[in-house]
């Protein structure tokens, strides 16, 4: 992969793909703009080299036409701020004016972007002399901006998107051991992949979030109303019986009567979930044990949470999860958007080594999948 020190960029005009693909309130307002943060360090970077120009290209959401709502206005008026810089927003590819730094609107906006257009990518090509990737969030993705475009003008990668591949690709290659997996969320099916890339490669796996219920209904335990993906069950049983001692599941369980922060709670001393009664935990037997295992690791990699954090009574096993990575003196790596907000939420995010700006992204790169967007970078 070719990267800034590849690339002589001093009176070249630069196309900059960056992942600007901010949450937005009702009213239009950035509510977390980590990922503009994250594109710094290459934006500055191209500017101290000399850059003639940056032209930048994001998405935001998916906009079906030009719906004023998947504007980037907001989030190039957050850059400009923190580039203490003016940037321009160019309307479309045919009204880019002529200034230093220039973020044209949503490339979804343009049909041909999501379909890898050669045409669209010429456009975009056209606009520059040389181009950057820094957008690891859509590295996953062959899109006209991330993917056709790279063939078109001498490419490299910023420094976020070096750093999201040689963090992520260092975990599974040459990591410090003993290497532990942190593995929950929603469901099985989403992070099978991850799970075996896991299986074969890590010392400890541990499971935790909505996605264990697939693991405890494949051992013939009671479930009660928890959230149980049933096409999970079929995978949960074969990464039992290929994951052997690797795997830890929880022992106890928080439950609830439904999906409510008011809901009343119920310690459970085991993993059998009564009727009328959903898991949507881990217990503190679990997460004192989980926390042992990830403090004395030399690598750690975390993605998903342990229970439905977002309510309170079901948040201390994944607070407990994230305070263990931050005390952990090994390698500490957070991948996926849940994850990610919940170490946020509960103050750490700048505990550990490397936060991942991209969710989809990262998991494919574990699993071994090549990503469309690097691969055109080599
Ligand atoms: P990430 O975005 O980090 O990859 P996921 O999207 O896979 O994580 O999963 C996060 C979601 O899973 C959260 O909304 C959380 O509420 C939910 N979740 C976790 N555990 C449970 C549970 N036991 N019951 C219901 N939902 C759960
Ligand atoms: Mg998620």
């Amino acid at each position: 992969m070719r990267t800034l020190d590849d690339l002589d960029v001093e009176g070249q005009r630069v196309l900059v793909r960056v992942d600007f693909n901010v949450p937005l309130d009702q009213d239009g307002n950035i509510t977390d703009d980590a990922r503009i943060r994250a594109a710094l360090p290459t934006l500055e970077e191209l500017r101290e080299k000399g850059a003639a120009r940056l032209v930048l290209l994001a998405h935001l959401g998916r906009p079906k036409d030009r719906e004023p709502e998947f504007s980037l206005k907001p989030a190039a008026e957050r850059l400009g701020e923190l580039l203490g810089a003016e940037v321009a927003l160019a309307p479309n590819l045919d009204a880019v004016p002529d200034v230093e730094i220039v973020m044209v609107e949503n490339v979804r906006y343009e049909p041909g972007e999501t379909k890898n257009d050669p045409e669209l990518a010429r456009r975009y090509a056209a606009l520059a002399d040389v181009y950057v990737n820094d957008a690891f969030g859509t590295a996953h993705r062959a899109h006209a901006s991330t993917e056709a475009v790279a063939h078109l003008l001498p490419a490299a990668a910023g420094r976020l998107l070096e750093r999201e591949v040689t963090t992520l690709t260092g975990i599974l290659e040459d990591p410090r051991r003993p290497l532990v997996a942190v593995v929950g969320g929603a469901k099985v099916t989403d992070k099978i992949g991850v799970l075996d890339a896991f299986l074969e490669r890590a010392d400890r796996v541990l499971i935790g979030g909505a996605m264990c219920f697939p693991f405890f209904a494949a051992q013939g335990h009671d479930v009660g109303d928890s959230k149980c993906e049933a096409e999970g069950v079929d995978p949960a049983r074969r990464a039992l019986d290929g994951g052997g001692e690797k795997l830890a599941l929880p022992t106890d369980l928080v439950a609830g009567r439904d999906f409510s922060a008011d809901t009343e709670v119920r310690a459970l001393d085991g993993v059998d979930v009564p009727g009328g009664w959903m898991g949507l935990d881990i217990g503190p037997g679990s997460s004192e044990a989980y926390a042992e295992v990830i403090r004395d690791a030399g690598t750690v990699f975390w993605n998903g949470p342990m229970g439905a954090f977002e309510l309170e009574p079901f948040a201390a096993g994944t607070r407990r999860v994230a305070e263990a990575m931050a005390e952990c003196e090994g390698t500490t790596v957070v991948g996926g958007g849940d994850s990610a907000a919940a170490l946020a939420e509960f103050g750490l995010a700048g505990r550990v080594d490397h936060l991942s700006t991209g969710g989809g992204a990262s998991l494919e790169l574990i699993e071994g999948k090549p990503l469309p967007g690097v691969e055109a970078l080599a």
